[in-house]
């Protein structure tokens, strides 16, 4: 790993990857700085190439990411609570709508805060115990009513805000974060 300081956009990883075939530009928020991935045997010189190509889409990510919190940073989580917590709130989740589901685990994710497989096995991040309350119970629902509407369809916000008329809000509210 390389790091460089690009004149408009600040901080550039430079990452060369064996096994890799493509190029790929990221912005790590917990960083605050664009991330470019590329092949082993691609030149250095292409892979800033590349980045430059993207430049108007890496100033507004930076503009955006300016104002939004990263919740790793906002302190340390006890994973056997969090995971204690959040299957709680599941279940009253549950007891409440007649929603189901089969497992809830917890990863340490980058760009989600939770998934919900075909197996109806939800999966949710770490950092969701650094948000606030009403941001997780969002989440937990939004990832239940996913065993029932896999997508977000109209039929799967029909369902989010049956259960809470607020979910919209809630949805614009947790953009604020990155995990
Ligand atoms: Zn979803």
């Amino acid at each position: 790993m390389k790091i460089i300081y690009h004149p408009e956009i600040g901080e550039l990883e430079l990452n060369r990857k064996k096994g890799r075939k493509n190029i790929s530009l990221q912005y790590k928020y917990a960083e605050g700085r664009f991330t470019i991935s590329y092949p082993y045997n691609c030149p250095i010189k292409i892979a800033i190439q590349f980045a430059n190509s993207r430049i108007d889409w890496m100033r507004k990510t930076k503009s955006k990411s300016s104002n939004r919190i990263v919740a790793r940073n906002l302190g340390s989580i006890n994973r056997t609570y969090a995971l204690e917590k959040f299957k709680n709130l599941a279940d009253e989740i549950c007891t409440t709508t007649g929603l189901n589901y089969k497992e809830i685990k917890i990863r340490k994710m980058k760009s989600i805060w939770g998934s919900c497989s075909v197996e109806n096995k939800i999966c949710l991040n770490l950092y969701l115990a650094n948000l606030p309350s009403k941001l997780q119970y969002y989440v937990v629902l939004h990832e239940l009513c996913h065993t029932v509407e896999k997508n977000h369809s109209k039929n799967f916000w029909n369902l989010v805000t049956k259960y809470w008329e607020d979910a919209i809000i809630l949805d614009k509210e947790l953009r604020k974060f990155v995990p």
